[in-house]
């Protein structure tokens, strides 16, 4: 980065009659206020809140940052610098973001830059250290748009060299030689010429199939029988064309020549010569082009799928009943077991406020969900659907965000970062899975629920918003007693659908009778086989991934433990790896004990790929799939894991939390729990909430479209009163008890809870800064709100060592607020102390 920007003009004084203005900007990055620079004169009618511009940030760093507010008070506490190239001439941000994102930083205490730079997808957060790549799709010859001289250098500078070359923005400014570049990169962006990425790994590589078709003069009868007589004494040509035509039906369908054929199924077909096609490509009788391979592909069979559902008689009822609590309540509970049909009432929901001329957002928590909902959402809303999701690249990302901005998507459906979309008037929100514990971004802030941020938006833009789950959060369930919420119930699965049976299976006992076949009851042994004979499908939920939480040698006691954080390393064995799951850490997998040379190392526990192994040894016959963050880190591997599992090419499916939620399979029939006591044992107030959510979904995926499903659930204390609930899958039981829990013990949602977290690398700097933190909240909190301070179970990670410190609060508005100020204020204290300067502190308002 050497490129310096000589942006220091000489400043004229101002006439009396010339209007001097400054603009506070929101950078991306962690500042508590807002800086202020000065509008170039010249430049003064182009200033727009809400657009981007370019300014230097520090001794050489130039960014792009968001224009939060013009104004003719020059800041008092430094000169203001010049901003130095004007981006946008409309906004890219607009008004009602601005509020929100305030309200974001305001209520989860953190700065107006982390939300900016939480939400703004990297390619429109133009830096120094941006990058621009030629679009895979760009071709100089077929290029719609004139370039100006400026924009054909970029090009040429990028067309020569390797193929996906790259350059980082200060490059570019070097090649022009100028500083106000940035509007060259927009346009040619905007032209598809170029896209931006930020880091190396967002490089972005479209899967392009590559085509051919008819060239069009060959598209009539006669001219089709003109070129058989060219080609009859060239066979092997001949006999291309013959396959092509038999392949796609031209005259039939003019249509489908333009959609044409994937090459390779001419030049890798048996009887005919790739050498041939090529020559029928040089020739112009074929034509050669590239096809971008759609992110959610619609089936071709599937073209026929149902569009129009017409709702059963109790989705009218729900969905009657919904609209008429919207009459008097901005938010209503669709509270429906699972396979309720929530969906279709959505459906009809969305059609209804697009219909007034609203937008709506689709919120739903992960991605595992969209492939199947997307689908579905697709057929209905066409090109009216955008699809806002976290494996998209940044580039897919911008082009959402400015459909949104441009009115071409009414109905968008996302993952949590989807609140962050520039709606301005939205009429319907919905949370599916309202829950998931995934709408809560932990790391980096803002630490923000994306459920109840989308409430503060819906209620912003004057937006009705419906929640929906088949097990809600005990805080939203309380909301509908209160009468805060409205509440609509589904107590039956659509159609003949039946719940399934719920079985608990005592590991105890089949441990000390020696009966367990690795980790499997005999019972579930069984019920696999017998399902697997019927050719029905099996889901197998295990809340672990890796191969084995930890190795032990059983001679000296030696257990690899990571060099930076405080946990035992996992052993993957697919990768012969033992890895951190906290930082990412791995080494390779050791044959003898390096501390006594013993090759008596075991592994201890398991985890969703010991399960997989032995079921591919227990039952070889059977397809054994696993689904976890191993096996989903590739773009596509969720849908493809998926897909195959909806074609039945897969027979079981063993998966972590992934495999628990909205996954809609008509041939599951079991669904096995491998070990429900890890998941109940944890040591959080939400414990028991987040087992019977857990339990209750994944039994959820047995047993729909008719099929009366079964659930085995392995534990080792089958009397917990939880189990109970689940097996009669009785929710409000569920509440009632936990209501009570959290009441007596001042938990959510009749307290606040903030964390906060000290860091540092030294154990006895963070145990003091924690000490003194918490002394000074004690003097502004009272005692009785602070709690801590306290090392967490896993007390370090990445070589910084944690202390908690928790503070309950009251949920009254003013309480909360002048607690919040009083956190601020205390944190502030610390960090002016020269002892504290490396000490971090992560603020985490409404923890999960
Ligand atoms: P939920 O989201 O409540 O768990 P889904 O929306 O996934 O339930 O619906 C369960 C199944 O019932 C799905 O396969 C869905 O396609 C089907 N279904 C729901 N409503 C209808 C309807 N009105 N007509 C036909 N099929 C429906
Ligand atoms: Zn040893
Ligand atoms: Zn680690």
């Amino acid at each position: 980065m050497s490129l310096t920007f000589d942006f220091v003009q000489p400043q004229p004084e101002p006439a009396a009659d010339r209007l001097t203005l400054f603009a506070d900007v929101i950078l991306p990055l962690p500042l508590p206020k807002l800086y202020t620079y000065r509008v170039p004169f010249e430049l003064n009618d182009q200033v727009v809140v809400g657009g981007r511009v370019i300014v230097q940030f520090g001794a050489k760093r130039t960014l792009s940052c968001i224009v939060a507010a013009v104004h003719e008070h020059p800041p008092k506490e430094y000169q203001a610098k010049y901003i130095l190239e004007f981006i946008d001439d409309a906004p890219v941000v607009t008004q009602p973001q601005l509020k929100l994102f305030r309200w974001i930083a305001e209520y989860y205490l953190c700065t107006l830059g982390e939300v900016i730079n939480a939400a703004l997808p990297a390619a429109l957060k133009l830096s120094s250290e941006s990058r621009v790549q030629l679009h895979p799709a760009f071709e100089a010859e077929t290029n719609p748009y004139p370039l100006s001289e400026q924009e054909q250098k970029v090009v040429d500078a990028l067309s020569t060299g390797e193929e996906g070359k790259s350059m980082t923005f200060t490059e570019v400014g070097e090649l022009l030689g100028i500083a106000s570049f940035h509007k060259y990169i927009k346009s040619l962006m905007q032209k598809d010429v170029v896209f931006l990425f930020e880091h190396l790994q967002d490089k972005y590589s479209p899967k392009v199939l590559k085509k051919v078709r008819l060239a069009h003069q060959y598209i009539s009868e006669a001219a089709i029988e003109q070129l058989f007589a060219q080609l009859a004494s060239k066979s092997k040509q001949l006999d291309v064309v013959m396959r092509y035509l038999q392949r796609v039906p031209v005259y039939q369908n003019e249509h489908a020549n333009h959609k044409g054929l994937e090459k390779a199924a001419l030049t890798s077909a048996p009887h005919l010569s790739p050498s041939a096609v090529n020559t029928l490509i040089k020739n112009g009788v074929l034509e050669q082009f590239d096809q971008i391979v759609s992110r959610f592909p619609l089936d071709e069979d599937d073209a026929e799928a149902k569009i129009h559902f017409t709702l059963s008689e109790a989705q009218q009822t729900a969905r009657q009943d919904i609209m008429r609590q919207f009459q008097d309540k901005d938010i209503v509970l669709l509270h429906g077991v699972t396979g309720a049909g929530k969906t279709e009432i959505y459906i009809d929901l969305i059609k209804q406020a697009l219909d007034g001329g609203g937008q709506v957002l689709y919120l739903l928590p992960e991605i595992a969900l969209t492939a199947q909902i997307v689908t579905r959402l697709m057929r209905v809303f066409g090109s009216r659907l955008g699809v806002y999701h976290s494996k998209f690249s940044d580039n897919e990302r911008v082009e959402v965000w400015n459909g949104v901005l441009s009115g071409r998507f009414q109905v968008v459906v996302g993952v949590r970062s989807a609140i962050f979309l520039p709606f301005d008037n939205l009429a319907l929100t919905i949370v599916d899975e309202e829950h998931e514990s995934s709408y809560k971004q932990y790391d980096p802030a803002p630490r923000y629920n994306a459920r109840e941020v989308a409430l503060m938006m819906a209620n912003f833009q004057g937006s009705k918003t419906l929640l929906g789950s088949a097990t809600p959060a005990v805080e939203t369930y309380y909301q509908t007693r209160t009468g805060r919420y409205g509440l609509v119930e589904l107590t039956k699965r659509f159609g003949e659908a039946g719940l399934p049976e719920i079985e608990l299976v005592d590991t105890r006992k089949s441990r000390e009778q020696k009966t367990m076949l690795n980790h499997f009851t005999p019972e579930l042994m069984a019920e696999m086989e017998r399902k697997l004979a019927l050719q029905e499908q099996i889901i197998l939920f295990q809340n672990r991934r890796g191969y084995a939480p930890f190795i032990n040698c059983l001679d000296c006691g030696w257990i690899p433990k990571c060099q930076s954080c405080a946990v035992s390393l996992s052993y993957h064995k697919h990768s012969h790896e033992l890895r951190c799951h906290y930082c990412g850490y791995h080494e390779r997998m050791v044959a003898q004990c390096p501390a006594c040379g013993s090759r008596n190392v075991k592994t201890v526990g398991f985890g969703t790929e010991k399960l997989e192994d032995d079921l591919k040894v227990m039952l070889p016959a059977a397809n054994v799939q696993r689904m976890d963050l191993d096996t989903t880190r590739a773009k596509n591997a969720y849908q493809q894991i998926i897909s195959e599992f909806e074609k039945q090419n897969t027979n079981i499916l063993v998966g972590t939390q992934m495999v628990t939620k909205g996954l809609d399979f008509a041939n599951v029939s079991l669904v096995g729990i491998i070990n429900a006591d890890s998941i109940i044992h944890y040591p959080d107030f939400r414990a028991h909430e987040r087992a019977f959510q857990m339990f209750v979904q994944v039994s959820g995926r047995a047993g729909r479209k008719g099929k009366k499903g079964k659930v085995i659930i392995q534990t080792g204390d089958p009397e917990q009163v939880i189990f109970d609930k689940v097996i009669r899958n009785d929710y409000l039981e569920f509440y009632e008890y936990e209501i009570l829990q959290r009441r007596e013990h001042g938990y959510p949602p009749f307290m606040r809870i903030i964390r906060l977290t000290v860091k540092h690398m030294d154990v006895s700097v963070g145990e003091r800064a924690a000490l003194q933190l918490t002394q000074e909240l004690v003097d502004r909190l009272g005692r009785e709100a602070v709690l801590g301070p306290e090392a967490p179970y896993i007390f370090r990670i990445r070589n910084f060592y944690l202390q908690e410190i928790t503070i309950k609060l009251s949920r009254e508005h003013t309480v909360l607020r002048a607690a919040k100020a009083d956190v601020l204020a205390a944190i502030d204290l610390l960090r002016d102390q020269k002892e504290f300067k490396q000490v971090r502190f992560a603020v985490d308002v409404d923890p999960m």
